[in-house]
């Protein structure tokens, strides 16, 4: 993590006003949160829902070094150690954009709308076999934890994979020149901020901005089965020389499948001569494979190595996570998030599952889409296929529109719409024998996740 004098940090967050008695302190590591600061820490007071500035004299009691203090905050406390910034977001920033520039390891900046954590891991997971990783846990890709992470990484480290996430456009330049990546990943263009951005030709410019921090001779990986990802990479191309490796289903791609099979609990798939299996469900992971095979190409690891990699792969929870329940059913957990793509994804993998007696779907509201938020439902509703599911089980008010569609297809009596998830986890406790299997998709607002704690 970052170590650093105190008069050293006042230049990286280009701030000012650090009394010179101050100069040689040494701050470790940075936090935002008073109630999880530690000794050493510089403290960043943020200002969101709470005011951050409010809980400077607490960190420090609790050990922090110093604290920064946007400029325009009235009454600075005069005993402590303050460094004076315009914007302490912004300097946030700026620290770790500073930072990076010291770290001398290889930096792969993970995007796309939807997969970035699953691929994040799986990358960990591969690049791990050969190199030392600073591992990224979780999910911390917004413009507060991108640069949290990047001042949490050692110095030792060669390789760091940062997954950077977006709700509009301007925020992946931001991130990437934080970052600086060597390597930059989209893993694909999806419909999930069409609130935000209008279209997926927004939404496909919004990730492209990758390239705008990529260091000179960085690659960018991309999915090439997207036609958007490919203008807008042959835009910017127009304007200046990048490397690029793109993967897909299609065989015109640089890495692509050629034959896939599943088990219950992964795919074994080949790309040209090399065999790899992955411990987890469904096509989508496999394209998630891809891109990470694309970049252990670039880091000299080769297809025996990636392979091992795949089978000590450890996910991020609430991804397509299999919970066996003591009673004998089991529950397929993709209940982080959801867009109409990873809903889509999820069902396919769901429908082609065997080996259990009856199939229950448990979906709830897809956020943020915007003014077509009835038409996503429903055509979610509409492409179940009811010779692969045996139940429907809707929660919210947005997913009553994909009960309604699936009931033209499937028998009255097998979906159902809930209003809230009691009644519906009620329901299901009824319902559920052994050898009886559940996938519990829905946004992350709805929390899908609270019916199978209930469950169990
Ligand atoms: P977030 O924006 O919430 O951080 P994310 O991009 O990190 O999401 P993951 O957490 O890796 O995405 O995966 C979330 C869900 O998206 C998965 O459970 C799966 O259903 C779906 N998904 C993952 N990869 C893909 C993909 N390549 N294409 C379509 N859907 C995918
Ligand atoms: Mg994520």
């Amino acid at each position: 993590m970052i170590c650093h004098k105190l008069k050293v940090i006042e230049t990286m967050t280009e701030g000012y006003g650090l009394f010179n008695v101050y100069d040689d302190l040494v701050i470790q590591g940075v936090s935002i949160d008073s109630r999880t600061v530690k000794t050493h820490n510089l403290f960043i007071p943020i200002i969101r829902q709470l005011d951050g500035h409010d809980y400077v004299e607490e960190a420090i009691s609790k050990g922090a070094i110093a604290s920064l203090w946007q400029k325009d905050h009235p009454n600075p406390p005069v005993h402590l150690p303050l460094i004076f910034v315009d914007d302490c977001l912004k300097a946030l920033q700026t620290l770790a954009a500073n930072y990076r520039r010291e770290l001398p390891i290889k930096v792969i900046g993970v995007t796309g709308s939807n997969g970035k954590t699953t691929t994040k891991d799986m990358i960990n997971s591969v690049v791990q076999t050969k190199y030392r990783v600073h591992k990224t846990v979780g999910n911390l890709n917004s413009q507060i934890g991108v640069p949290l992470t990047i001042l949490e990484i050692d110095k030792n480290s060669e390789v760091a994979v940062i997954e950077m996430g977006m709700s509009e456009s301007g925020q992946i330049d931001r991130l990437s020149r934080i970052a600086q990546p060597d390597v930059a990943v989209i893993t694909m263009i999806g419909v999930s901020h069409l609130l935000s951005l209008g279209s997926r030709e927004e939404i496909a410019a919004a990730k492209l901005e990758i390239v705008n921090g990529l260091k000179d001779n960085g690659v960018l990986i991309y999915n090439g089965d997207e036609p958007l990802l490919t203008n807008g990479l042959n835009k910017i191309r127009a304007k200046k020389p990048l490397s690029a490796i793109c993967f897909g289903e299609v065989n015109t791609n640089d890495y692509y499948v050629g034959t896939t099979q599943t088990n219950s609990e992964g795919s074994f798939f080949t790309v040209g001569e090399d065999k790899f299996y992955i411990p987890l469900l469904g096509t989508h992971n496999v394209s998630n494979a891809l891109a990470t095979i694309a970049v252990a190409s670039i880091f000299g690891i080769g297809p025996a190595e990636v392979d091992a990699g795949f089978r000590n792969l450890k996910i991020t929870g609430m991804r397509m996570e299999k919970v066996v329940s003591t009673s004998g059913f089991t529950i397929i957990n993709d209940a982080w998030n959801a867009s109409p793509n990873s809903m889509t994804a999820a069902i396919k993998t769901f429908e082609e599952l065997t080996g259990y007696s009856r199939k229950f779907l448990v979906l709830g509201d897809m956020l943020e889409l915007g003014e077509q938020e009835q038409e996503f439902h429903r055509d979610i509703g509409r492409n179940i296929n009811p010779t692969k599911v045996d139940f429907i089980y809707t929660v919210g008010t947005l997913g009553k529109y994909i009960a309604l569609e699936a009931e033209k297809s499937f028998h009255n009596s097998s979906v159902q719409a809930f209003l809230d998830k009691e009644e519906l986890t009620n329901k299901l406790r009824n319902m559920l024998k052994q050898d009886d299997v559940i996938l519990l998709k829905g946004s992350r607002g709805m929390q899908l996740e609270t019916i199978l704690q209930n469950l169990l």
